[in-house]
């Protein structure tokens, strides 16, 4: 329902750029053209020069066949690919490789459902998926200043043929909130899946359709954020209702999303299908996609929704989970710190909450794996909790904005220190361990390593070198077999 009180239907166009997926969809030029010099990342076939003959690149297939199958979508028996014409200078063949359902040509994928999590409620809720295309990106103009001031247009080929996905849902998105959730989810999902960094500039961009009870549909294209995806849709709910309940009319058109003045702005009238020509590119063979989905579903073993399975199952909350797999240097330190033996409620808080915090506080990257410490830290400053040396708010106080700011700290040299005789911790081993002492003393050599993890463990929490523990040990159990106790 709408702030008038009005139903209104929500649908998305998500376009994501494959930008993992290394080359162009039918070149090898590279599929990543950020901090290229302008038409560096380009050859004939994406220059659309005449004869130059496309031909599909593997891995971007594979990449979106494993969004299909993410999607638990019917797949077509071939990957087809179909021309659509139109005239832009961005697009210098006049016709832009994509997919089409008709005319001989399918999509990739026709209804699916895409299942995400609601972090605000949550809950997981689903989107019908009505289809998936692979398509190319076209190249981009650019302008000084506007595009009614500058002198010339500029043209960039650099991302002329990039690998893209266009996910369209039906338009039964909850609300404003659900759709940003949605993508979020989805571009999530697909970098886990090694097929898009959604943190680099202009990798995706998302089409929303709404109508508003008693009007048209309206389309708003362009939208680069997904906060600005939430904002659009409730100021296009709110513009349309307004209309309508003053007795308006809200006809179909499109319209762009400015995301500085935060409103949407009436563009060109709207093309229909039929005038773009469709038919199945002649060039171009077809590939089978039995062999494309052997190699995509692999890559669905690492899904957030794995992945949260995995960290709720050492008895971290779900919401929790999800706040370790939204940032992924997070959740691999978590998954890898509780491998050390780290304990798994303490990490999540740990990593999820406090050091993600002061790693943003202190203006750095979470997304990058070097703004965090490596898993033997987090495990060790688990144990020192767990084993009541120290409280968690001694450590999260004295010891993490310390690790925040040098995440290659040792954590010893933070630790307030902590007076302790490892001499009479190894005595103590000595006489309670007497099996394991008598094993060793009969030549069996791995009662040593017995012996070493239970005198650590009595020094749990502590600056302690298991090596010198070793040696000590081995020495005093010497001095034993030589009776000179
Ligand atoms: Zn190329």
């Amino acid at each position: 329902m709408s702030a008038e009180g009005l139903g209104y239907r929500i649908g998305l166009e998500i376009h994501v750029q494959l930008t993992e997926a290394g080359t162009k969809l039918f070149c090898d030029c590279k599929s990543n053209y950020r901090g290229m010099a302008p038409n560096t990342n380009v050859c004939p076939v994406c220059l659309g020069l005449p004869g130059a003959l496309p031909v599909p690149r593997r891995r971007p297939l594979v990449l979106a066949t494993a969004a299909a199958l993410l999607m638990g979508c019917e797949m077509p028996t071939e990957m087809v690919f179909t021309r659509k014409h139109y005239f832009y200078p961005d697009m210098p063949k006049n016709y832009q490789i994509t997919q089409y359902q008709g005319g001989g040509g399918a999509p990739i994928c026709l209804g699916g459902r895409l299942r995400y999590y609601d972090p605000d409620l949550d809950v997981w809720r689903s989107v019908k998926v009505r289809r998936i295309n692979v398509e190319e990106d076209p190249g981009r103009t650019e302008y000084e200043g506007s595009i009614q001031s500058s002198e010339y247009a500029y043209v960039d080929y650099n991302r002329s043929g990039v690998p893209l996905i266009e996910v369209v849902t039906e338009p039964d998105v909850e609300g404003p909130r659900e759709a940003r959730r949605l993508v979020e989810y989805l571009l999530l999902a697909l970098d886990y899946m090694g097929a898009t960094n959604p943190r680099l500039e202009g990798s995706f961009r998302v089409d929303a359709n709404v109508s508003v009870e008693g009007g048209e549909r309206v389309e708003v294209k362009n939208i680069g954020s997904t906060l600005d995806l939430e904002r659009a849709l409730r100021y296009e709910i709110f513009r349309q209702s307004k209309i309508i309940s003053q007795g308006g009319k809200v006809r179909r058109e499109t319209r762009g999303w400015d995301p500085v003045r935060k409103v949407t702005k009436p563009q060109r009238a709207k093309e229909y299908e039929e005038e773009y020509l469709y038919f199945p590119d002649p060039d171009i063979p077809t590939v089978p996609i039995k062999d494309l989905v052997a190699e995509a579903r692999p890559l669905l073993l690492r899904t957030p929704e794995r992945l949260m399975e995995a960290i709720v199952s050492y008895g971290v909350r779900q919401r929790r989970s999800w706040a370790l797999v939204v940032t992924k240097p997070a959740a691999q330190l978590f998954l890898s710190s509780v491998r050390l033996g780290a304990e798994p409620r303490a990490a999540s808080r740990l990593i999820a909450v406090d050091l993600k915090g002061l790693i943003k506080k202190f203006g750095k990257d979470p997304n990058d794996p070097s703004s965090w410490p490596g898993p033997e830290t987090i495990a060790r400053l688990t144990m020192l909790v767990a084993s009541g040396e120290y409280t968690y708010d001694e450590i999260k106080y004295n010891v993490l904005p310390a690790i925040a700011n040098d995440p290659m700290l040792d954590v010893k040299g933070v630790l307030p220190p902590k007076a302790n005789n490892i001499d009479n911790v190894i005595d103590e081993v000595i006489m309670s361990e007497v099996k394991a002492v008598r094993d060793y003393l009969d030549g069996k050599a791995k009662a040593l390593d017995y012996l070493v993890g239970r005198a650590l463990r009595r020094m749990a929490g502590l600056a302690v070198d298991p090596k010198a523990v070793r040696t000590s040990l081995e020495e005093r159990l010497a001095r034993l077999t030589s009776g000179t106790q």
